[in-house]
């Protein structure tokens, strides 16, 4: 259907599109943010050194209760050094641009490829390991059987989806177990705990390695940006020399190491800077806009991204899982798909293209990696072997993919916009 159809689509009546667009997630300014940029300008601070990146870095090592933090490019580039740090640990010899060639590694299959990619320019090879329900995070009994399956991988890369935190304590304790290294993808978890009750637990301040992302559709936005987080000051100082170049104490260019562009700019640190003095009041709508959908949709056969009740995630998005009695028939090709409307019974396009219609912004969840065309020939690891006839059950990752979506989420939406956004999700269903 197109969007004159769905307007028009008598289940839709009396519902208005809105008349600014209702977003995802968009960043969100407060005037901070301006005054630091300007501080940087008039002072001629403009490049990769000054006050706002100091502030920055010092401010989100204490938030998260961590040693050190450089901030860079983003979140990607953090990826990237997280990466090169781990390889170099696994193999102090091994080639640059190819240091993790030869090895596998353990990674959360259903994340943005950001998360990804990184492992393969450094020359790995992603072995994807499927979604568990219960946080719709990297499942820790699919981890272990990985490891049963190929006991030499080294190396875990986990994402904390959607700002809900993974079960830690497991993944730490079995990666410990099977002496590999953990780098955690915390982009979208900035400000999450994985233990609610207690103030530690920061997403971000676990295992071995950390990125930030601060691109602008994040908690907390520099418009762009990223920032690597650790408790070792050598490993700080090594991401501070690589995402500079690699140029060796000398008064002329020396180089000794394959050097990067990876450093943060004095002017989105101070977007950042800026923006993250409200990191408390963006959370608390996040969650607001999380504890509305769940109070206005729950008598819909449908759940939301589900968290550990001890756990306290950021709800950086709000996602909505269709229970499969409910799901009208929908396919998906490469770019395109099909479904077709049934009584009562709604799908994820369906309610993507109606929310569309009214001008309202919704995503489907990340499509896993073990479903990409670029990683169609890597591992995949559920957490019970696959035959013929479970073949589709077991794998939970496709299966919210299927059934799930990402609701609008801006933390400037009013009561009032979600409430339209409600009407027309519930409306889906008739
Ligand atoms: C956004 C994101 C990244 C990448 O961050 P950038 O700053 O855009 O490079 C990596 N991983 C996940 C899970 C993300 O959501």
């Amino acid at each position: 259907m197109n969007r004159n159809d769905i307007v028009k689509d008598p289940r839709f009546a009396g519902i208005e599109p809105f008349e600014n667009k209702v977003w995802l997630s968009s960043p969100t300014m407060h005037g901070e943010e301006l005054s630091f940029v300007e501080e940087a300008i008039r002072s001629n601070w403009v490049s990769t050194i000054g006050n706002n990146i100091d502030q920055l870095e010092a401010m989100t090592a204490e938030y998260l209760g961590v040693e050190h933090a450089v901030a860079l490019s983003c979140g990607t580039a953090a990826l990237h050094m997280c990466v090169k740090l781990a390889a170099e640990r696994i193999d102090p010899d091994a080639k640059p641009g190819n240091s993790l060639m030869g090895h596998k590694v353990f990674c959360s299959d259903m994340t943005f490829d950001a998360s990804v990619n990184p492992i393969v320019y450094e020359g790995g090879e992603p072995v994807f390991i499927d979604t568990e329900r219960r946080t719709w995070n990297m499942d820790p009994a699919a981890l272990e059987r990985a490891f049963a399956l190929y006991p030499d991988v080294r190396l875990v890369v986990l994402t904390h989806l959607y700002g809900v935190p993974a079960r830690m304590d497991e993944i730490a304790e079995i990666c410990r177990r099977h002496g590999a290294l953990l780098i955690e993808d915390a982009a979208e978890a900035l400000g999450a705990r994985c233990d609610g009750k207690n103030e530690s637990g920061m997403c971000g301040s676990f295992g071995g390695y950390h990125a930030l992302s601060f691109n602008g559709n994040k908690i907390v936005t520099g418009s762009s940006g990223g920032m690597f987080v650790t408790n070792c000051s050598k490993d700080a100082d090594k991401v501070r020399k690589w995402s500079t170049q690699s140029r060796e104490d000398a008064p002329w260019y020396q180089h000794e190491e394959l050097g990067y562009n990876y450093r943060m700019s004095n002017l989105i640190a101070g977007i950042a800077r800026g923006n993250m003095l409200h990191i408390s009041e963006h959370i608390a709508q996040k969650k607001a806009i999380y504890e509305r959908y769940r109070e206005r949709l729950k008598d819909l056969p449908v759940t939301m991204n589900p968290f550990e009740p001890n756990s306290a995630p950021n709800f950086w998005l709000s996602c909505l899982l269709i229970d499969e009695e409910a799901m009208c028939r929908q396919v998906r090709g490469k770019t395109d798909y099909l479904y077709e409307s049934e009584p009562k019974k709604t799908c994820p396009m369906e309610i993507l293209d109606a929310l569309s219609a009214f001008n309202a912004e919704g995503r489907p969840v990340w499509k896993p990696m073990h479903m990409q065309p670029l990683y169609r020939r890597n591992g995949f690891v559920t957490r019970e072997e696959s035959g013929e006839e479970n073949a589709q059950a077991i794998d939970v990752g496709a299966d919210i993919f299927r059934r799930g979506l990402c609701l609008p989420s801006d933390n400037k939406m009013t009561a009032e916009q979600q409430e339209r956004v409600v009407e027309i999700v519930r409306r889906c269903f008739l």
